[in-house]
């Protein structure tokens, strides 16, 4: 078997029949770690001995007749996601060494459904950012050229999964984390409602706005990661108590009759014109597919990153408050306790700093209403967008990303630039709708592009399949 090019589907299969193994699809993931992660730099943490123990297992556990949905299949985590035993470090030194004594709920779901954890993916530092160069380890490379960024935050994750390092894998999407590196690195990426999965065991950033999402090389992969992990958990307050649907079977490839909104305020000038081509070209090809096209618009769009930079660094500054030295991580000594935890707080990155300090501002006395308050009430304006156009449409259709990847520090000192990486993606975590990103042609320099779909609260299956009938319809 060509571990490079087989999917997770295709793995499974293969199990199944026998002919081949978890230990030898695990050890292929290794092989191809060594031989090509020192160049890409996805993986922070490699836990490969953890990883075949857990491949033996997945083996004899077929071998008796078991057949759980994902048994065997190397998938790699992000690294703010906790993994038993297996350090947690976010992307910061301010969690180096941390190992966490338990697994997340997404973890709990996976080791269930029989998967390999093959290691831990880099991240921008809390995933603040749009291309891993916020981590305080080192920048991933994408795959498709070595000079350029893989997307962020979860860029890791994409890039392990385009590298043919792990058959799927997880990430977090608070602005666009999953599906904009999804969009650079040429692979497919959703983020389900929020609610739609737990974040129990996830390091917070923006709790209104996290969620986890899944990552594969295929629609199909993509589902049947996702199909894993969703799913209530009374551990996490916002988790949706409601049934799962079999997405995998929804997976059906008609799509006759699905009406396709697009959005005038997603087609802007200064975007990449090669960009906007492809995606139009997309939508007409889901349209020869037997979808209907509609004109839609979303007014409240252009408040959408303002918004988002306003709500997000709001709840990072409360959420980072426990970042102190004394709970967890590494511990500064200092002169007295306050001074203890000024020097341990050092320990976080500039954009961190940055987030920390606008959230802050937003939230304190005097400049409450007049930003945070503000922004929330724009923020029921964008969500009230989309209620309406879901009135009329079942899907959304728009570019994930303005660009296709940019090169490695293209854009570090212009924290702007880098915010605008995520302007077609933040309006959907601001409202309560999923999205994805599925690969949707490429540039001149052979660079992925990202078709974005979006659809109404807890309708994965119907983006999934949408998704799913493009990508058949390719081959
Ligand atoms: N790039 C956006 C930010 O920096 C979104 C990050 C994310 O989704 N985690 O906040």
């Amino acid at each position: 078997m060509d571990f490079s090019t087989t999917t997770l589907t295709d793995l499974r299969d293969g199990m199944r029949a026998g002919s081949v193994s978890s230990v030898q699809a695990t050890q292929a993931m290794l092989d191809q770690i060594a031989a090509v992660d020192g160049d890409i730099k996805s993986y922070i943490t490699v836990s490969g001995e953890i990883a075949l123990q857990q491949a033996a297992v997945a083996d004899q556990r077929r071998a008796d007749g078991d057949d759980t949905p994902l048994l065997g299949v190397p998938i790699a985590v992000k690294d703010i996601i906790a993994v038993d035993g297996v350090q947690m470090t976010a992307g910061s030194k301010i969690l180096e060494g941390f190992v966490p004594p338990y697994d997340a709920f997404v973890v709990q779901k996976l080791k269930e459904a029989g998967a390999v954890i093959i290691g831990k993916t880099n991240t921008d530092e809390f995933a603040m950012g749009s291309s891993t160069e916020n981590s305080a380890y080192f920048t991933t490379r994408n795959p498709h050229d070595l000079s350029r960024v893989p997307g962020g935050s979860s860029g890791g994750s994409a890039a392990a999964v385009a590298g043919g390092m792990a058959f799927g894998s997880l990430g977090s999407d608070t602005g666009g984390s999953v599906r904009q590196p999804a969009s650079f690195c040429g692979v497919v990426g959703l983020r389900p409602t929020y609610g739609r999965v737990s974040r129990w065991g996830v390091t917070a950033f923006a709790s209104s706005l996290d969620q986890v999402g899944t990552f594969g090389r295929t629609v199909a992969d993509t589902t049947a990661v996702f199909q894993t992990i969703a799913g209530y958990d009374r551990r996490d307050s916002t988790s949706l108590n409601r049934p799962v649907p079999n997405y995998e079977a929804a997976l059906t490839g008609n799509i006759k009759g699905l009406r396709v909104g697009v959005p005038a305020e997603y087609f802007v000038e200064g975007m990449d014109e090669e960009v906007e081509t492809a995606v139009r070209t997309a939508i007409a090809h889901l349209e020869k597919l037997g979808a209907e096209r509609v004109e839609i618009s979303l007014p409240h769009t252009r408040y959408a990153l303002p918004v988002y930079y306003l709500i997000a660094p709001a709840e990072a500054s409360a959420n980072l408050a426990r970042y102190d030295g004394i709970r967890y991580g590494p511990r500064r000594k200092g002169e007295n306790m306050i001074d203890a935890v000024k020097k341990t707080r050092a320990l976080f990155g500039d954009e961190v700093k940055r987030r920390i300090m606008l959230g802050t501002y937003a939230l304190s006395a005097g400049y409450y209403d007049a930003y945070y308050g503000r922004a929330l009430k724009a923020r029921t304006l964008i969500k009230n967008d989309f209620l309406t156009a879901f009135e009329q449409v079942d899907v959304i259709a728009t570019p994930t990303a303005p660009t296709t990847a940019f090169k490695i520090g293209a854009k570090t000192d212009d924290p702007l630039g880098m915010y605008l990486a995520d302007v077609f993606t933040l309006s959907l975590n601001l409202s309560a709708s999923c999205g994805l990103s599925v690969p949707c042609g490429t540039d001149s320099d052979g660079l992925p592009i990202g078709l974005q779909l979006i659809g109404n609260t807890l309708q994965e299956a119907t983006i999934l399949n949408a998704a799913y009938a493009y990508e058949q319809s390719l081959l």
